[in-house]
């Protein structure tokens, strides 16, 4: 998650071993070189590995064993029965690292090039082993930098096309359909998004971190009852809308890239539920950036602004061709319809802008901020960005149903952007 992202304190992190835990380093090198195989053979025939441990999220831990040139490398990641960098007072179910090697699975199957190879998952130890993508760049960081990265929103937008459309009542048999929505329930991962997404944010709450500056903006906020309805009706879509198996955690920094590739990590937070709950999160991902770039180095930033922007439209562009084509396709005589297709866009599209909404709000007031505002280090001037982030937030949110095209959208972005 996001609980991972940033801001939380590391000093309580736990201390008490569990039975399955990597001992040592050896451990966790005999781990991966059981497991990898003929799927890796420079990596299996490496005489000497070592490690390396490199999670910078706040859940689990991730560990690189690779040989000391870096030649071959792999990912070995496991979760313990609670978050880690919180230790044993926030306990969260194991059954989160089965759900993200089944997600990575599957992500595969839809957009092999656009994820991590799973080589293992291991239950008894709570493990995954993966590809390393240590080639490619955390987007966070590609965005502070201002990286053009030209293929971004045409890989994100056939990732979400192929990830929610291979999931969803189209194209799947209504039986299968059921016992895969039963075997993603993720109901710890699912409460950590309902408080910190759609709840903190939106009232005066301890977990919720605001910059001095904003908070008269933040008291405007909660006190915007219509605004309260609105959250809510999303929150209920969320909540009981098995539309689709979701990454559930699409924010920036489970995204990685290189110019030329996108990598999507991290599923841990997957489920079945309203397909725009992802796009949104991914949108709202370019926006947050986009605002942020309104202060960091103000003026100089005004082509990367655009171009995120951009980045936005071509998602949803491409998006929707490739979902409405694979739409066509279904063997599902009642969604075979003339207007089915487009009805589903509709409807996924303001989702995904009143989820895009949560965002903004959730990333400006509540736990877990984004690095690209945190950067700005005057309180006042990051104030200004995050105000933009919030009044956007707000306006998505309860336009969402008259916002009906991409263009109507990028009208309303490209206002608060400018204010
Ligand atoms: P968490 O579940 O704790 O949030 P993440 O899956 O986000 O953990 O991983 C934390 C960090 O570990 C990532 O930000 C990235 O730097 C690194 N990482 C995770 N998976 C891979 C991978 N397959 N290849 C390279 N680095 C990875
Ligand atoms: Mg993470």
């Amino acid at each position: 998650m996001t609980a991972q992202d940033t801001l939380v304190d590391t000093s309580a992190a736990a201390t008490t071993l569990v039975a399955y835990q990597f001992r040592d380093d050896a451990d966790v090198i005999d781990f991966a070189r059981q497991h990898v195989g003929d799927q890796h053979p420079a990596f299996a025939q490496a005489t000497l590995l070592q490690v390396e441990e490199i999670g910078d999220g706040n859940i689990n831990y991730v560990y690189r064993v690779c040989t000391p040139d870096h030649s071959a490398s792999v990912i070995v990641k496991q979760g313990l029965p609670w978050v880690r960098i919180i230790g044993e007072s926030w306990p969260l179910s194991l059954v989160r690292v089965r759900i993200e090697a089944e997600t990575l699975a599957f992500e595969a199957e839809c957009a092999a090039d656009l994820v991590p190879a799973l080589y293992h998952f291991d239950d008894a130890r709570s493990a995954i082993v993966m590809e390393d993508i240590g080639d490619h760049r955390n987007l966070r960081h590609a965005f502070i930098d201002r990286e053009p990265l030209p293929m971004l929103g045409q890989h994100m937008g056939r990732f979400l096309a192929a990830t929610l459309y291979r999931s969803s009542d189209l194209a799947l048999d209504a039986h299968d359909k059921k016992v895969r929505i039963a075997r993603f329930i993720n109901p710890d991962q699912c409460k950590i998004t309902e408080d910190l997404f759609f709840f903190d944010p939106f009232c005066d709450h301890e977990r919720n971190s605001i910059n001095p500056a904003l908070r008269p903006d933040a008291e405007a906020l909660w006190s915007d009852q219509q605004l309260k309805v609105e959250v809510a009706e999303l929150k209920l879509r969320f909540l009981s809308a098995p539309e689709a198996l979701l990454h559930g955690d699409l924010h920036a920094g489970s995204i990685f890239v290189r110019d030329d590739s996108t990598k999507i990590i991290d599923p841990e937070f997957a489920f079945f539920g309203p397909a725009g709950f992802d796009i949104g999160s991914w949108m709202a991902g370019l926006w947050l950036a986009a605002c942020a770039h309104t202060e960091l180095e103000a003026g100089a930033n005004n082509a990367y602004i655009e171009q995120l922007c951009a980045h936005a439209t071509t998602s949803w562009e491409t998006f929707s061709a490739l979902y409405h084509a694979q739409a066509l396709t279904t063997d599902d005589a009642s969604f075979a319809a003339a207007g089915v297709a487009e009805r589903c866009l509709q409807r996924m599209l303001s989702d995904a802008i009143g989820y895009a909404g949560c965002e903004l709000v959730r990333r400006t007031l509540g736990l877990a901020h984004v690095l690209e505002l945190e950067s700005i280090e005057d309180g006042e001037v990051r104030a200004r960005a995050e105000r933009r982030a919030l009044a956007l937030g707000r306006e998505l949110i309860l336009d969402r149903h008259t916002l009906t095209n991409m263009a109507a959208i990028d009208v309303v972005i490209r206002r608060h952007l400018a204010s």
